[in-house]
């Protein structure tokens, strides 16, 4: 359902919105009436979302393993306050734990878990004034193990708890936090399935998601649920977490 206006007058501010998942949402934000910050470290993506999203997106270019620069993207959106964080951007790096290099550990981490930490403190005092909403993106492989992700695990675990924390610490001041738990979606990221080398076993990786081909997800099913987290219909729910799998986490 879109057209609705539902957003109209809110400001909302999505990462990672250059493809995938952050460019589906971003553009269904603006179609109900919000005023859209875009932001992403890939230029000419950002500018091609902004071209397919109505109204006029401020796009904010940033690196989300720079502190200062996910400071900088919350300040290039907030100029008029904020409404709504949807924290999107991330990589995918995976391979064998014992020969997976530890910088590339680190750097997962800093993308898919420390910068969304650092966007959302640099949101809160302006959520705070709005009673505002944040919405992550976990992953299914947030809430179970998946062979050869350690990493990319580890990291999506961890927003899961820093979404349940957040939202504890800040629900008497009316922020609500929840974060997104997606199966396997048809992106760019998923596009560039790392190869499988060496001694790695598909069937292995497959082990805990048996649904993970045949229930795949489009953007599009991801950014419904943005849509309602962010909304008033959501005004309850907050410090949860929800899969849009196709069953996989079910399964
Ligand atoms: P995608 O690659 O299309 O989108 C990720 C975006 O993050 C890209 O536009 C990329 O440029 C941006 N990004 C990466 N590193 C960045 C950095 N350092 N600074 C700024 N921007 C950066 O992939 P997607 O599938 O749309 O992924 C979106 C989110 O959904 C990610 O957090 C991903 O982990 C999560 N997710 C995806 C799937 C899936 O199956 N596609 C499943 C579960 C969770």
């Amino acid at each position: 359902m879109t057209g609705t206006g539902e957003f109209a007058g809110k400001t909302v501010l999505v990462t990672g919105a250059a493809s995938g998942i952050g460019r589906a949402t971003a553009i269904r934000f603006a179609a109900e009436g919000a005023r859209v910050t875009i932001g992403d470290r890939n230029v000419a993506g950002l500018e091609e979302t902004a071209g397919m999203m109505a109204g006029a997106p401020i796009v904010q270019p940033y690196d989300a393993v720079d502190p200062a620069s996910c400071r900088a993207l919350v300040a290039a959106a907030a100029g008029d306050g904020l409404d709504v964080v949807c924290n999107i951007a991330g990589i995918l790096k995976w391979g064998p734990s014992e020969t997976f290099a530890v910088e590339d550990f680190e750097l997962v981490l800093k993308i898919n878990t420390t910068s969304v930490f650092a966007v959302s403190q640099a949101a809160l005092p302006h959520l705070i004034r709005s009673k505002g909403v944040i919405v992550n993106t976990a992953s299914a492989a947030g809430l179970s193990g998946i062979a050869y992700n350690a990493a990319y695990s580890a990291s999506k675990h961890a927003v899961v708890g820093l979404t349940k924390s957040m939202a504890v610490e800040f629900a008497a001041k009316g922020v609500r936090v929840n974060a997104i738990c997606p199966g396997h979606v048809e992106t760019p990221m998923t596009a560039q399935v790392p190869p499988m080398e060496g001694d790695m076993d598909w069937a292995l990786v497959m082990r805990n998601a048996p649904k993970l081909l045949d229930g795949s997800c489009s953007p599009d099913d991801i950014a419904d649920l943005f849509a309602f987290l962010a909304s008033d219909r959501a005004r309850k729910i907050t410090g949860a977490t929800f899969a849009v799998d196709g069953g996989q986490l079910a399964g």
